[in-house]
């Protein structure tokens, strides 16, 4: 059985891309089976594992509007060892489209049901906002993965996005939980960066990751390639802090 995790922080440029597509390629380097589902019209998931949003004959928008299941439109993302059901600008229309539909916030969770043995994990990579997109994703989830830069104003944006997945618990989904808080782009040189890391521990305990990713120009460079930065170059620090990030969410879900 698939366990399925959405990335989501309502801020952009917080990391969570470039977390969907490292941990992809992390969990797969690890022998996992991998499914990375872009739900951000921008589709920088996709073309970051090297498919073409462009190309792409089906995607995630025709499996939320049914006219096509996730077998049928995921592609295998040929150097990175996982399958991308991709996302191009089409889906930015889906938000006006499903409205008008029954059961529009589930529609992902149906596709998923689907391919639940084909995959260890789902991961679903949000767009910005706590749209429709989102809101789908948080139905479809076990969990939520929420990277989070250890700046002053952090945690002030966490409260609209546990508030949602709170409501989202008490109405959609009742297995929805956040699994962790992930620090990602840690300069432990920065002051500032310790301290909120240390914060957040104290205030969150078992619900920060213990991996930190730290900031690394070869992940800002990796998207470039169209690659992860995990495939792109295994032995940056950057790369290898993704792996053990991978194994942590391995050694988590035993415990889920
Ligand atoms: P989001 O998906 O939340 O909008 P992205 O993953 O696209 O955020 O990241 C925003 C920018 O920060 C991108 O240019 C990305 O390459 C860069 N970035 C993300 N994580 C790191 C990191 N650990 N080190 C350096 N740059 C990073
Ligand atoms: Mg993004």
């Amino acid at each position: 059985m698939a366990k399925i995790f959405c990335i989501a922080n309502q801020k952009g440029g917080v990391g969570k891309t470039t977390t969907s597509v490292n941990l992809a390629a992390g969990l797969a380097k690890i022998g996992q089976r991998v499914l990375l589902v872009d739900l951000d019209p921008q589709g920088n998931a996709t073309m970051g594992s090297g498919v073409d949003k462009r190309q792409l004959a089906l995607s995630v928008y025709d499996v939320l509007l049914e006219s096509s299941s996730i077998k049928e439109a995921a592609v295998p993302a040929e150097q990175c060892g996982y399958h991308v059901l991709g996302a191009n600008r089409e889906l930015a229309g889906a938000e006006v489209e499903l409205v008008a539909l029954e059961h529009r916030e589930r529609r992902l969770k149906a596709a998923l049901a689907e391919v639940d043995q084909d995959y260890d994990f789902v991961l679903i990579d949000c767009p910005p906002s706590l749209s429709m997109l989102t809101l789908n994703g948080l139905c479809s989830a076990h969990g939520v993965i929420v990277p989070m830069q250890c700046e002053y104003f952090a945690l002030e944006g966490l409260t609209d996005l546990v508030n949602t997945i709170k409501q989202v618990h008490a109405n959609l989904n009742r297995d929805l939980q956040i699994i962790g808080l992930l620090r990602v782009m840690f300069d432990p040189r920065i002051t500032l960066q310790s301290q909120v890391s240390a914060q957040l521990k104290d205030h969150f305990g078992d619900k920060v990751f213990d991996t930190v990713i730290p900031r690394n120009v070869r992940l800002a460079e990796a998207p470039s390639y169209g690659l992860p930065g995990v495939v792109f170059d295994p032995v940056a620090k950057g790369s290898q802090a993704f792996v053990d990030f991978a194994r942590e969410m391995v050694q988590r879900i035993q415990r889920m």
